[in-house]
């Protein structure tokens, strides 16, 4: 925790110790109160009082935080350049670190984290249990792109942000699939789904040799899952999946049947 304490110290990046084990800040401490800055004060925290660590962002660094790791995978393929960003996996979805000074809001499915928020970092732990932990170590941190309209109108102007039209058209279109095809649909044409309660259904997985039902469908959310292969998601990655398709030609392709 520490060595990774002092990398954000010297990269000006001052620091927020979260309760062991958890996300909570510790009592004092805080985007808009006190914060770390020296390396004597990192060891205390983050070595001797096994804190987690927490960036407070917003003057030198923005993250994007995504809750689900399918919108990040939608997001990657559309802005492939900024993807190669240093990133790490959180508990279920992706945080995007870019250098660079923001505003924090929403985008879509994606939490801009910039002034007053405070992100919590590899090699933190969750308070379920799963590490933090960096997608590539030797990624760098790239700037906050200039044409990446997505990002940068939200963080140029504190006036209204507008999306570009073709984020919202995009919004929209996978809004309009996942209501126009429900993943239980998708599922059962592949697989035979059995389910006690209308919601919760089960069955052996389309995308490995399963003996034992690990596959899952949550009927209410539209969501999917399979135990065995360790993946989750919504109707597109399934469509994706199912035929071997990246997330953009599997948009693509179930648009085309609406
Ligand atoms: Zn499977």
């Amino acid at each position: 925790m520490l060595t990774q304490a002092l990398f954000w110290l010297e990269r000006g990046v001052p620091l927020v110790p979260l309760q062991p084990g958890s996300k909570h800040i510790v009592p004092g401490f805080g985007p808009y109160q006190k914060q770390i800055t020296a390396p004597d004060d990192a060891r205390r925290w983050f070595e001797e009082r096994w804190c987690n660590l927490g960036l407070a962002c917003g003057r030198g660094l923005v993250v994007l935080d995504f809750d689900l790791w399918f919108d990040y995978e939608h997001w990657r393929e559309q802005y492939p350049g900024a993807a190669h960003t240093y990133t790490e996996r959180t508990s279920r979805g992706y945080h995007v670190f870019f250098a660079g000074d923001g505003a924090s809001g929403d985008v879509g499915p994606i939490e801009v984290k910039g002034r007053g928020s405070v992100v919590m970092v590899a090699p933190s732990r969750h308070p379920l249990g799963k590490t933090y932990r960096a997608v590539d170590e030797r990624a760098v941190i790239l700037p906050v792109p200039g044409r990446f309209s997505l990002l940068s109108e939200k963080l140029s102007s504190s006036s209204a942000p507008s999306l570009s039209k073709e984020s919202v058209n995009r919004t929209d279109l996978i809004g309009r699939i996942k209501a126009a095809v429900p993943v239980l649909e998708l599922a059962r044409a592949s697989t035979e789904m059995r389910s006690r309660d209308g919601r919760w259904w089960h069955g052996k997985c389309p995308l490995h040799d399963d003996k034992t039902p690990s596959f899952w469908v949550d009927a209410e959310r539209g969501t999917w899952g399979c135990w065995t292969c360790k993946v989750r998601g919504d109707v597109i990655n399934l469509y994706a999946r199912l035929n071997r398709l990246t997330v953009r030609a599997a948009i693509a392709a179930l648009a085309a049947g609406l």
